[in-house]
């Protein structure tokens, strides 16, 4: 039997482990693969950390490939083992515990970072970021032992850790620098409806606001968050999610080339060396890194065609779409919701019934959707979007969804 050759993923996340799950289907045969994972777990669903934070599921439950699912396949996992050098001349990767690894071909999924706001106090205990299961359980932990939670930033990320640990029983401002809710997916209206409803949970806002410092005693547990216009909340824990960054120190360490992210082509090889792939938030494609789920699935898709030696697809870029994963809270949005010149809208607003849609259409073709209180919708309108089709024929009945659209073309 020829040797096989060798797949070393660097990264044990939801796009590395995706691309090898696609990879298995199609050449179950073709690679002695090795994973490396910082975090000390199996590969789980990230996106699930805020029903886990919420008590609504356990970690148990967001498991999406356990240890046996890498011993079942032949894959050697170094789980908890960070690869801090990568000689691309010898082709061997080197982790923080001096494990190697040779490999043919690299897949570089180092997903993101949260960024941290530099200001005073920002490395105070109990200030923290919500990106893995360590955070999320430190929340857990902090909800348990004390009262008051400040986040910082009101985009979806933050608002699902306001609500996990208001539904732990603390009580939770969230600090925002825009004027409304969600300003990147939602118009003005929704975000407005969106407040009254966390409101409504028990959450408190400050919106237009400036994080100044953090407020504790050196070295100690923090106190406070002051902010720019003087105000100080109380708050023994605090949560940044005020954004993340492409996780592009080790690539950049191995001379490949990063922008944002690191770059790659239509078939997520690095436009450095077409040995190493590149999938997820740390990948750079066509001036863009994204920060969802859906669009990594798709370049997973293409780079494990690739890798199979079929080399068939192409990834042309996503489109994404939003939802917000609050019990009781349907929104939606994707594309151009805001709408503007060359553009014409159809709103409808019930805020009795606390409802608010929006599409926004150019040339007969639906180009955003803004949807808040009913989404069941959502998956029809950005199919519409994604295909660009003609939407003329169902202008009239297109407010009212995919059944009465169905209804007044039949
Ligand atoms: C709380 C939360 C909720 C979310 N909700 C949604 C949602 O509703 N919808 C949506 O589409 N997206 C959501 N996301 C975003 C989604 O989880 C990410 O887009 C996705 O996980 C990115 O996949 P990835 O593989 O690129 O990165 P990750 O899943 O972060 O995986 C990267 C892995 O690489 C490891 N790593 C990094 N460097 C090294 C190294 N040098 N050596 C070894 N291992 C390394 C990291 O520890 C990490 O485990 C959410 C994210 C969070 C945090």
């Amino acid at each position: 039997m020829p040797e096989k050759l060798k797949l070393v993923l660097v990264g044990n996340g939801m796009a590395g482990v995706r691309t090898l799950e696609e990879l298995l289907r199609l050449a179950p045969d073709l690679y002695d693969i090795t994973v490396f994972g910082a975090e000390p777990h199996p590969n789980y669903n990230r996106i699930l950390l805020s029903p886990v934070l919420a008590g609504e599921q356990t970690l148990d439950d967001i498991v999406l490939n356990a240890f046996d699912w890498y011993r079942e396949h032949g894959i050697t996992l170094h789980a908890g083992c960070t690869v801090v050098d990568v000689d691309r001349a010898r082709r061997v990767v080197r982790a923080d515990d001096g494990t190697e690894a040779a490999y043919d071909r690299l897949l570089l999924c180092t997903g993101s970072r949260p960024f941290v706001l530099p200001v005073p106090g920002a490395g105070l205990a109990g200030v923290i970021a919500y990106r893995d299961i360590a955070d999320t359980q430190a929340m857990i932990e902090a909800a348990r032992a004390h009262r008051h939670a400040v986040v910082i930033g009101g985009g979806l990320l933050g608002l699902e850790a306001a609500h996990g640990l208001r539904q732990r029983g603390m009580q939770v401002t969230v600090v925002h620098r825009g004027q409304w809710l969600m300003e990147r997916q939602l118009d003005r209206d929704a975000g407005k409806l969106l407040r009254s409803a966390l409101e409504a949970r028990g959450i408190a806002f400050a919106l237009q606001a400036e994080t100044q410092a953090m407020v504790g005693p050196e070295g100690g547990r923090v106190q406070a968050v002051r902010l720019a216009d003087g105000r100080a909340l109380p708050a023994e824990l605090v949560v940044m999610a005020v954004g993340i960054r492409p996780n592009i120190e080790l690539a950049q360490t191995m001379g490949l080339h990063c922008e944002r992210g690191v770059v790659v082509t239509d078939t997520l090889q690095t436009v450095t060396d077409a040995r190493i792939y590149s999938v997820g938030e740390c990948a750079q494609h066509r001036g863009v890194a994204y920060g969802l789920v859906a669009p990594l699935f798709e370049q997973a898709a293409v780079a494990a065609n690739h890798l199979a030696q079929m080399g068939l697809g192409r990834y042309p870029g996503s489109l994404t779409s939003t939802k917000l994963k609050v019990t009781g809270i349907e929104l939606f949005s994707a594309g151009d919701f805001l709408g503007g010149e060359g553009t014409e809208e159809i709103v409808l607003r019930d805020p009795e019934g606390g409802a608010y849609k929006k599409l926004v259409i150019r040339n007969d073709r639906l180009v955003g959707a803004c949807l808040y209180g009913d989404a069941a919708d959502g998956h029809w309108y950005f199919e519409l979007l994604r295909e660009g089709r003609d939407i003329a024929a169902l202008r009239e009945q297109l407010m009212f969804g995919r059944q009465a659209a169905s209804r007044g073309t039949a």
